[in-house]
């Protein structure tokens, strides 16, 4: 048997096992293998076992040369001769190698859950290359990525922490279904995912805070969030005494939505209707909420003819003014000028009746001190969080939307939570040896 245990550890990479046979069924690679080495003791009585039969168990294992391929174990039966011992027979065991029942080897396993979870490929792809249900290739991902998930390691060390709330399922993916929300919680030096929790309540925020220790809490010191109290109590709440920014792209986003409010109530008015093509307002609805900065003198034109033609009262203009103003601030050399800024865009805010803007104003305002605390934080802000945000994306797009939130949360933080995979390290090949030219 000797030789047979060297050339099965090394093409068949299996400790203690021996190729026996490599046959070609239907396309399919079919490996003979069994043990090798020297009679087990007897597991209750330690008696040396004495071989009774075999048996073949089938298992799934990595591709080899392109082709799938299948492990035909011939497993031993032991026996125990000890008349004395309660255990008549068992089977032997490698569950290194391959458990009972999961119909693929281990480290096939651990390969499902690498391309699912690092690559972020989907598992039903994964479940057709393996020849496995979904549901074991999903087993799979869960088996090997849950540890590695739940490793300390991989959310030690955060000062700067990022909460952002996320859509997990589109209202539109089931017209019943309303859109639920998940948090987000990411390291903002190290743009890793630590966690999403679902809802968007502080409440979920403060109950993810409860399951870090001291030193985890004690180390954050600022955080970057959605203008939202719930988040804002939460981290308060839960941290030591952080430095707490409103998100800058937030921040933005709520001057934007204002702007697309005040056209939508103002191309009803005078239409109407809602804003159908041909509509002037209708025609620079996505022009309004670019970065003037960004415009050409065409796009200024185009503003320009919209607003002339839709906008009898300036209330559309004001709101992108106002809007500008705002992102404006954040264009500010430091804090002095930033404050000027943001006092001349309240100042503005109140010298209109517009109800749009006097409740962005309004918000704005209660959040003043985390606006201008962004300019004494190096301008820390969730724009990696919402590159984290387009990976969450890609990964719905691939799971074609999610309906079990666990899963969800899994493949994201493989994909994006910064797991440590350890992969097998590849020496370059070089083309020619030097040894065989001369
Ligand atoms: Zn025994």
């Amino acid at each position: 048997m000797g030789d047979d245990t060297t050339l099965g550890t090394v093409v068949l990479g299996l400790e203690g096992f021996a190729l026996r046979e490599a046959t070609l069924v239907d396309g399919e690679v079919c490996l003979a293998v069994e043990t090798v080495g020297r009679r087990p003791g007897c597991p209750d009585c330690g008696v040396v076992a004495t071989a009774r039969d075999r048996r073949t168990v089938q298992v799934r294992d990595l591709a080899i040369g392109g082709r799938p391929c299948r492990l035909v174990w011939s497993k031993r039966i032991w026996r125990c001769r000890e008349p004395l011992c309660p255990t008549a027979t068992w089977t032997e065991r490698r569950d290194d190698v391959a458990r009972p029942r999961h119909g693929m080897t281990e480290r096939a396993r651990t390969e499902v859950c690498r391309q699912v979870g690092k690559l972020g490929r989907p598992v039903a792809q994964l479940a057709g290359e393996y020849g496995v249900g979904w549901q074991s290739a999903m087993h799979a991902v869960t088996d090997h990525g849950v540890p590695m998930i739940d490793d300390p390691a991989r959310t030690a060390g955060v000062s700067s922490l990022g909460v952002d709330e996320t859509s997990f399922l589109k209202a539109s993916y089931l017209r019943k279904r309303r859109t639920t929300f998940v948090t987000g919680l990411v390291d903002l030096n190290r743009s890793r995912l630590l966690d999403i929790v679902p809802g968007r309540a502080g409440s979920a925020v403060t109950d993810w805070l409860e399951g870090r220790d001291e030193p985890w809490l004690s180390a954050v010191e600022r955080v970057a969030l959605d203008p939202h109290r719930g988040y804002f109590n939460a981290l308060v709440g839960g941290l030591d005494a952080p430095t707490v920014v409103v998100d800058a792209f937030h921040v933005i986003k709520l001057a934007n939505t204002v702007v697309d409010e005040v056209r939508r109530r103002v191309q009803q008015e005078q239409t109407g209707h809602r804003g159908h093509a041909g509509d002037p307002l209708y025609g620079i609805r996505r022009i309004l909420l670019t970065g003037a900065e960004r415009l050409n003198d065409k796009g200024q034109a185009r503003i320009a003819a919209g607003l002339a033609a839709g906008d009898p009262d300036a209330e559309v203009w004001y709101a992108h003014m106002i809007k500008e103003q705002l992102r404006s601030v954040y264009r500010a050399d430091g804090l002095g000028q930033a404050t000027e800024r943001l006092e001349a865009f309240f100042d503005d805010v109140a010298a209109v009746a517009i109800p749009e803007i006097r409740r962005l104003g309004k918000t704005i305002r209660r959040w003043r001190t985390e606006v201008l605390t962004y300019f004494e934080t190096d301008g820390l802000s969730n724009g990696r969080t919402e590159a984290i945000n387009g990976l969450v994306k890609r990964i719905k797009r691939i799971g074609h939307g999610f309906r079990n939130i666990d899963n969800y949360r899994i493949r994201l933080l493989l994909f994006c939570g910064g797991v440590n995979w350890q992969d097998h390290p590849t020496a370059h090949i070089r083309r020619r040896s030097p040894r065989l030219i001369a």
